[in-house]
């Protein structure tokens, strides 16, 4: 996808401005978050390219501070925040690389989830 980041958009704006606009700095992390629209079937920020196209938030970061993202790559996040748009957090891998990742994480989240919830109660043997 060829983006022109410092041309105006149909509303006037160019996409750099509208990105950088909604921009929050966290202090704590240096994670610069995304306070905009999110995609509908995921977690990421999602920014209005034209009047029927939208891109990731932390993809449009990556070419605007970084360069254009390669064929098949994707811009994954070194600080574990979907939202963070600091060109400093991302890096490009595979799509292997991001499914182990996701692995690994989910196993320490599931570990957790199941000390903490326990059983359900009233659910024992019940039909359902
Ligand atoms: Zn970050």
């Amino acid at each position: 996808m060829i983006i022109n980041i410092d041309a105006k958009s149909w509303h006037g704006n160019t996409i750099r401005s509208r990105f950088e606009d909604k921009l929050m700095y966290e202090p704590n992390t240096g994670c610069w978050i995304w306070t905009g629209a999110i995609t509908g079937n995921n977690k990421y920020g999602a920014l209005k390219i034209s009047q029927n196209e939208a891109i990731k938030t932390h993809r449009l970061s990556y070419i605007i501070y970084k360069g254009e993202i390669p064929d098949g790559l994707l811009v994954l996040h070194n600080c574990d925040n979907a939202l963070c748009c600091n060109p400093n957090h991302l890096r490009l891998g595979t799509q292997l690389e991001n499914i182990k990742e996701r692995t690994m994480k989910q196993r320490t989240r599931n570990r957790y989830s199941v000390k903490q919830l326990g059983k359900a109660p009233g659910r024992e043997g019940g039909q359902f």
